[in-house]
């Protein structure tokens, strides 16, 4: 029997099924004791330090035992304390990206996604550089400045030289005032060496979903294909921060397995990565199963409800305080609203899920990979946020200037967020407003940056943002960045 690891950089022990089950026990006995929920509270609250706050964040089981508790009150205090981490480190900005579906065509058998191998009637498509570059101008001229990248697994159709050539062309669009900025990689798993070219291709984050930390489940819902290797795709970002790459993306696919499991099999992960690499993963995502072509979710019966995965959020909040996390327009617009509060840092907009999708008038329903629920538009979105008091941001500012990895975490624990990320949001979204807004969102906005500047602390950044503010309203110079 497999021995619990947190620095192997063996799958099964650094996932380690007794460590969940006995876990899942101990959250399970002691959910509703009161005294150790409160001291968990306590200690996951973020202590301010010099200039900037610093959080203890939980480890699995301390993090499992806030899931389980169901006292109505300590749930209210997760809240609040998962909305006080989300300010302490992320204040009020949201970050802004898109997908970018390159090709559909699999290898795999995934059971819950419509790309998968038996599936004949879905139609197959892969882009041309010259269809990506016409996907990449639709996407920039709604102002874009971040995409995901997602392709099925297929060594024929999709080998790594056509990501890695795919990757290029997106970087060299650069229509009217609009570029891509940063480009985040969702493939299959792969090898150190295929993790080194993307690394210098200049890739964000690389991002690949556990699907279930499960093996079992893993194994029957991964039937066929390379992504039936359970110990291969859990070790994935080993290799991936072997081969060169310090911000990795984590998820689960909610709704396949128990999600307590899931919970504390993301939350061993996250340990794994910073014992075994000197870093946490960079940002976690928390999609849940949707229905698409020959997809029913409800074949799967481990569906969470609306309240049950606003919990998850909060808690994963407090456990990973320094990690970014990512809700797609597989939610609602009513969902995504809440989860703001709760410790989301990122989301997407206007995103299609079809490959070409974002060059056809209408949503194509064709070869898309799963129904999207939010289906707003990029202005209704950026307007909903800031009507929500959230700030809109299009940065990409800090892989491009190094600070990835734990650079990225000590800019968070020195208190520099304010007088580095806080304006860099200003001013991209004024790039959006200027060249991409309605006048409704323009108009809002444009109040908006007015008082956000003033919490800027340092009196030259401040000085410098309104500066690059109004040189962005009155000329074509972007990209301005701290
Ligand atoms: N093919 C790559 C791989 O094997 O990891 C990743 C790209 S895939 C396009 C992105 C993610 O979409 C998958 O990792 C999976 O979690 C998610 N997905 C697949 N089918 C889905 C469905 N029916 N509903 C919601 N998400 C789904």
């Amino acid at each position: 029997m497999a021995v619990y690891d947190k620095k192997s950089l063996k799958a099964e022990e650094f996932i380690n099924h007794e460590e969940i089950l006995e876990t899942i026990r101990y959250a399970q006995e002691n959910k509703h004791n009161e005294a150790l929920i409160d001291e968990i509270l306590e200690k996951a609250k973020p202590v301010l330090k010099g200039k900037g706050y610093t959080c203890a964040g939980l480890n699995h089981r301390e993090a499992s035992v806030l899931l389980a508790c169901d006292i109505p009150e300590k749930i209210e205090k997760m809240y609040s304390l998962a909305k006080e981490i989300k300010l302490a480190f992320y204040g009020n900005r949201i970050v802004m990206f898109a997908p970018l579906y390159l090709s559909n065509y699999c290898v795999n058998g995934c059971v819950y996604c419509p790309y998968h191998l038996k599936n004949k009637h879905i139609v197959r498509k892969k882009l041309t550089q010259e269809e990506i570059r016409n996907e990449v101008i639709a996407l920039q001229d709604m102002g874009h400045k971040r995409l995901a990248i997602e392709a099925g697994e297929d060594p024929v159709n999709n080998p790594i030289e056509y990501i890695l050539e795919s990757i290029k062309t997106i970087y060299s669009v650069h229509h009217k005032n609009g570029d891509i900025r940063r480009v985040n990689v969702n493939i299959a798993a792969t090898t150190v060496e295929n993790y080194r070219k993307l690394k210098e291709a200049g890739i964000g984050t690389y991002i690949l979903f556990q699907e279930t930390y499960n093996k079992k489940s893993y194994l029957e819902l991964h039937p066929t294909g390379p992504k039936h290797d359970y110990d291969y795709h859990t070790e994935a970002m080993d290799r991936a921060m072997q081969g060169g790459i310090d911000d990795v993306g984590l998820g689960v696919l909610f709704g396949l397995e128990g999600y307590q499991y899931e919970f504390a099999g993301l939350l061993m992960h996250a340990e794994h990565l910073e014992a075994a690499q000197g870093v946490g993963p960079h940002t976690i995502s928390v999609p849940r199963v949707k229905h698409a072509d020959d997809i029913d979710p409800n074949v799967f019966d481990n569906s969470l409800s609306d309240e049950l995965f606003k919990k998850i959020i909060a808690c994963i909040r407090i456990a990973v305080p320094y990690t970014g996390m990512i809700i797609s327009t597989r939610e609602s617009e009513e969902v995504r609203g809440e989860v703001l509060d709760l410790g989301i840092s990122q989301i997407s907009g206007a995103s299609r899920t079809s490959v070409g999708g974002y060059t056809e008038e209408e949503r194509p329903h064709d070869s898309e990979q799963f129904d999207v629920s939010d289906q707003r538009t990029l202005d209704e979105v950026v307007n909903w946020l800031m009507k929500k008091n959230h700030i809109p941001s299009f940065c990409t500012a800090c892989y491009r200037e190094g600070r990835t990895g734990d650079r990225f975490m000590s800019l968070c624990k020195s208190g520099q967020i304010l007088n580095c990320c806080h304006p860099n949001a200003l001013m991209t979204l004024t790039e959006y407003l200027v060249d991409y807004a309605s006048e409704e969102t323009r108009e809002r906005g444009y109040k908006m940056i007015e008082s956000e500047l003033e919490k800027i602390p340092n009196e030259k950044a401040r000085a410098i943002a309104r500066e690059n503010i109004e040189c962005i309203k009155n000329s074509d110079r972007r990209d301005f960045r701290f």
